[in-house]
């Protein structure tokens, strides 16, 4: 049982050692929550987990898997004696997840989340909190898979992935400090961001590319000639569209919660899409290299690392052709 903490990944500082948590309760107990469940237990950071879901048989299921070890009937009673709560559900029922466990939020519990937009999730966390806003610390794994659901989560889907924390004005900075060491005992990097600068970045790496993929496979799919074309695709089709496969109610919650920001890089998007097909119409071959070369310099160096998340075989949250699908 003995835990994993050490050092601070930005800063290479010791970490004062991370005491293990008594209860952990996992309201939502699907991918993000069973990986988190999973890898507490792992690292030995956990003695009981609780879990409730909104339907019995994910319960049954994350049971039986072991992921959780007691259902609860409801997220009150799960958060209930919990030194440790996380929300992983989607995103617009953050507010109603909150308020039903507010009462019983223990003096000592920490809480967070892990969904995938800031802005939404921190104002319904002010609206449900009360007293107890400075336990909530906001959470963002840049971690994932196009597959929902408890029979895909691994104790490993955090390792060496950011873990982004988007902290309210209200949340107390010593609760922050024990998020960050706990996702660093998970081997995650963390980075603390303001709430709207974490949803403009994402609605530019994240939203929109899922959008993209959405409305790729529908306007392929609209075509008579649909399947013929489909059982001719090959592996850039593959590449370009896994994430079409996402969860429809997790991306609806996500698109809906950040939508100003995923129409403002659409927009972007759209006037890049015109500055290419202004060049086909023309037939602009040496506009059209430069625009295409443009792109692959950029894609090349981030693939590289040239940017900080940089990414590696290693790191299973940016390795190219993995399963995994960073958010
Ligand atoms: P998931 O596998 O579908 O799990 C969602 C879980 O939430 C399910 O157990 C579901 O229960 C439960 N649930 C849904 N509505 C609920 C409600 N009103 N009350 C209680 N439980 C409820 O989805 P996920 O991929 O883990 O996503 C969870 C969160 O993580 C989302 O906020 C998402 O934005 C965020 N996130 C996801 C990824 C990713 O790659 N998947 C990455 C980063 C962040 P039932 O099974 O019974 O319906």
């Amino acid at each position: 049982m003995a835990p994993s903490p050490e050092h601070d990944t930005a800063t290479g500082a010791p970490l004062p050692p991370l005491v293990p948590f008594e209860q952990l309760a996992v309201i939502g107990c699907g991918l993000m929550g069973g990986s988190f469940a999973l890898a507490l237990k792992a690292a030995g950071l956990v003695q009981r987990v609780v879990g409730y879901a909104r339907s019995p048989h994910t319960l049954a299921r994350a049971r039986a898997l072991g992921v959780i070890d007691v259902e609860a009937p409801s997220a009150l009673l799960a958060a209930s004696g919990a030194d440790l709560v996380l929300v992983s559900v989607p995103v617009a029922a953050t507010g109603q997840t909150l308020r039903a466990i507010q009462p019983l939020i223990g003096p000592d519990t920490l809480v967070m989340d892990v969904g995938s937009t800031k802005g939404d999730v921190v104002a319904a966390a002010r609206a449900a909190l009360g007293e107890r806003i400075g336990h909530f610390v906001p959470a963002h794994p840049i971690a994932g898979k196009e597959r929902a659901g408890v029979e895909h989560a691994s104790a490993d889907l955090y390792r060496g992935c950011q873990v982004i924390l988007t902290p309210t004005a209200d949340t107390d900075p010593a609760y922050t400090e024990r998020a960050r060491a706990l996702w660093q005992a998970l081997q995650a990097r963390v980075r603390l961001m303001a709430p709207e600068a974490h949803d403009a970045a994402y609605a530019a790496v994240s939203h929109l590319p899922h959008l993209l993929a959405f409305a790729a496979m529908r306007a392929l799919a609209q075509q008579p000639q649909a399947a013929e074309f489909l059982a001719l695709a090959g592996p850039g089709f593959r590449d370009f569209t896994r994430i079409a496969a996402s969860d429809p109610e997790v991306w609806r919650d996500i698109l809906l919660a950040n939508a100003a920001q995923v129409r403002a890089q659409a927009q972007q998007f759209r006037a890049a899409l015109d500055t290419f097909e202004a060049a086909l119409d023309a037939g602009d071959s040496a506009g059209l290299r430069e625009l295409i070369a443009d792109a692959s310099r950029v894609r090349t160096q981030w693939a590289a690392g040239a940017y900080s998340a940089a990414p590696s075989p290693q790191n299973p949250c940016t390795a190219p052709l993995s399963s995994t699908s960073p958010r």
